[in-house]
């Protein structure tokens, strides 16, 4: 189907996501530069081409980016999004987003999450405060856990061996999501370790794949300005490479909307594809997903303006198309909340993420809280679609 024959023709039910989602980002005026009203030919034809299964050139993706309108890219996303998943299920995780501890050397400065070693507001959680969560998560349907923390100057590899092998000691079954490549930088710095040597020392004390937290913006110009005491690009990159090439499965994740610019968007991305375009060719799993979330300046030391629902809609629209070789795209309700997160679901999207019985990171920033699995899968029918949960490798949940 064309771009031309989608406009007229719409064989999916639209459901009947609140109409306040649709106002609330219609007509919201773009932070960064003028939305276009209309989508000139040559974007037309990129996007025919996309639809079909060609795979875009980055200077096409930022012509997409810069030059079509809202709707025609949402509706492009949403044919290769049918073309990837044509049954209409939404998936969705019970989980929960355990942050071990909130003390960090590395002082980004969109981050309202961190606190300075020393201060009397950082913690450290014990492991029976861990095992808590875990339990609980397991009581609510969960099968894993996802575990982030701060670069917390005194835990070496040893630390986290034995966390891991008290987790997987007590829940042997339990799927453990942990450690962005930050974390892991930051461990073989601390430890004197090369990224393999840690990445493998963890994995055989039971980690089972790694969350793409820390991605940011790929280009080093903008890490520099926003975290420059944190893993560059080139060191994000070769943490989640080694850890395809050994057998961890991981997320890619971008978290967008502040001094970057739409180029730096499609760099990042671009990056991504070339290193799953790698991975993949290895025979590895690479990237399972792609997680896109907007910057939440509150309390936040960068501080200024949020970019608008129709910015992410068009920047999440445009992964689905340009990430031809990963297969989920995740909707960001916790950062945009859940009518947009369900607007979302017409923009590319297959999978609404977790419940998120727990998050402190961009909730300290002013996202949006938590929801139960009962709400998240009836946000996902009134959208139109099947939910059904799925554990951290997409494998549907029984
Ligand atoms: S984003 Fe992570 S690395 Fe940066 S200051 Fe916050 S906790 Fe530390």
């Amino acid at each position: 189907m064309t771009m031309n024959e989608r406009m007229t023709q719409d064989p999916e039910p639209r459901g009947t996501v609140a109409a306040g989602a649709v106002a609330a980002w219609d007509g919201v005026e773009d932070s960064a530069l003028r939305t276009p009203r209309h989508t000139p030919p040559a974007a037309i034809e990129i996007l025919d081409r996309a639809v079909a299964g060609d795979r875009i050139e980055a200077p096409e993706a930022l012509l997409l980016m810069r030059e079509t309108a809202l709707i025609d890219l949402g509706i492009a996303a949403d044919l290769v999004r049918r073309r990837i998943h044509p049954d209409s299920v939404v998936t969705y995780i019970v989980d929960r987003n355990i942050n071990y501890t909130n003390v960090c050397v590395v002082r980004c400065s969109f981050c309202a999450f961190y606190r300075d070693p020393g201060h009397p507001e950082g913690y450290l959680h014990s492991k029976e405060s861990l095992f808590a969560k875990i339990e609980e998560t397991l009581s609510l349907g969960g099968t894993g856990v996802l575990m982030q923390g701060g670069h917390h100057p005194d835990l070496s590899i040893d630390w986290y061996e034995d966390l891991l092998r008290s987790i997987r000691e007590r829940f042997p079954s339990l799927h453990i999501h942990a450690f962005s490549p930050p974390e892991i930088d930051h461990v073989a710095k601390v430890s004197r370790l090369s990224i393999e040597e840690v990445l493998r020392r963890l994995q055989s004390a039971g980690l089972n794949s790694i969350p793409g937290g820390g991605g940011e913006i790929l280009s080093d110009e903008v890490r520099r300005r926003i975290s420059p005491l944190k893993t560059l690009s080139a060191g994000w990159l070769e943490v989640m490479e080694t850890a395809h090439r050994i057998g961890l499965p991981t997320t890619a994740t971008m978290m967008f909307g502040h001094v970057e610019s739409y180029a730096d968007r499609v760099t990042h991305m671009d990056r991504i594809r070339s290193l799953q375009d790698r991975s993949l060719a290895r025979g590895a799993r690479g990237f399972t997903a792609f997680i896109s979330w907007t910057y939440k300046a509150e309390n936040t030391a960068l501080g200024g303006r949020e970019v608008s629902s129709a910015d992410y809609l068009r920047t999440q629209a445009l992964s689905r198309i340009f990430l031809d070789n990963i297969p989920n795209i995740q909707s960001s309700w916790v950062t945009q909340g859940k009518e947009i997160g369900q607007v979302a679901l017409k923009f590319g999207a297959n999978d609404m993420g977790s419940t998120m019985i727990e998050e402190n990171v961009v909730r300290a920033a002013g996202a949006y809280g938590c929801t139960t699995r009962t709400e998240i899968e009836r946000l996902i029918r009134d959208a139109g679609y099947v939910p059904h949960q799925r554990d951290t490798l997409y494998n549907l949940v029984t």
